[in-house]
């Protein structure tokens, strides 16, 4: 395992290097770290670095529960049991429970052994919630005497905050993906439509106003409207395509799935179909929440349908953005 940099920010604010961008904020040898890393390995050499920064772990906030960010939550709370953790009422059973994830893939029941297995999918080792941010709005909370501030973000996944340090540096969680991400996955992980593009509208609003923004999957951004317009703009050409498949025919969520991942040459491995599949719900319950679509179960396979067949667009949709 490679040692893990603390690179600065502005003031106490930094992030680790390497492939995530957890935050630390570093106040009188005490240490916040915003998200835990991926596993115990990672969380291990976090450690050491904030023991050679001669500072004492206080508390961990997490931006949300997927086990690439609370996945070194355990470790921590463990060799520091005195040690807070922080996140949101949505996220927090998912935290708690590495199962709670696997089985919410598996709707509701056993989960396949690859999922459990996965760990970006949900952390491997549960840890205790210490500290509930509720209810879910924008809110102060105070560790030691300094005061962070939460912003909610939802999206991605139901309970999603962003965390400003008082140094005015923004953690952005996975609200966005840095490039490298963004042109990686060609269906990004959005599980809620309408709230996403909520949160982008907020997140753009926020920019000209923090002295410095991260994310987790990207480290430190320059442009980051630009990478929310990019966001914005993948996100409707999804939802819009999958509008078009549903207006030539009914779909269920399956098949939506297999057209997209011939599409879009989405390897065939199960943590891919899910990664896929999971938006794709998202996207027709968006469709449906909008009066566009309905589903309807026929000989045992539910499909969505287009509700007017004489509309062959979407003209419902926020007005495309303009580039
Ligand atoms: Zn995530």
């Amino acid at each position: 395992m490679a040692k893990i940099n603390l690179i600065k920010v502005k003031g106490n604010s930094f992030y680790c290097d390497g492939v995530f961008s957890i935050g630390v904020y570093i106040k009188d040898r005490m240490a916040v770290l915003i998200d835990s890393g991926i596993s115990k390995d990672v969380a291990k050499e976090v450690d050491k670095t904030l023991v050679q920064a001669n500072a004492q772990l206080t508390a961990i906030i997490n931006t949300h529960c997927h086990g690439d960010h609370s996945g070194g939550n355990a470790f921590f709370q463990q060799k520091y049991p005195q040690v807070k953790i922080f996140a949101t009422e949505a996220e927090k059973p998912f935290i708690e429970d590495p199962l709670m994830a696997p089985v919410c893939f598996c709707g509701g029941a056993a989960a396949f052994e690859q999922l459990k297995k996965c760990k970006p999918i949900a952390p491997q080792q549960p840890s205790k919630v210490t500290d509930i941010i509720s209810p879910y709005q924008d809110q102060k909370i105070c560790i030691g005497n300094e005061f962070f501030e939460i912003i909610n973000l939802p999206g991605h996944t139901r309970g999603m905050i962003a965390i400003k340090t008082p140094d005015n540096v923004l953690y952005c969680g996975d609200a966005i993906f840095g490039e490298e991400t963004f042109n990686k996955y060609p269906i990004l992980y959005y599980t809620f439509i309408d709230e996403t593009l909520n949160s982008f509208k907020k997140l753009r609003s926020l920019v000209p106003s923090v002295d410095a923004a991260l994310i987790y999957h990207g480290g430190m951004i320059s442009d980051l409207v630009m990478l929310i317009d990019e966001h914005e703009k993948r996100i409707l050409e999804t939802k819009n395509m999958i509008f078009a498949m549903l207006s030539e025919t009914a779909l269920s969520i399956e098949e939506i799935t297999a057209k997209i991942m011939q599409l879009k040459k989405i390897p065939d491995d199960l943590i891919s179909y899910m990664l896929t599949k999971v938006p794709m719900q998202a996207y027709v319950a968006e469709l449906e929440r909008e009066g566009l679509v309905e589903v309807k179960v026929t000989e045992g396979v539910n499909r969505a349908h287009v509700k007017d067949k004489s509309s062959s667009h979407v003209t419902h949709h926020p007005k495309p953005i303009v580039f």
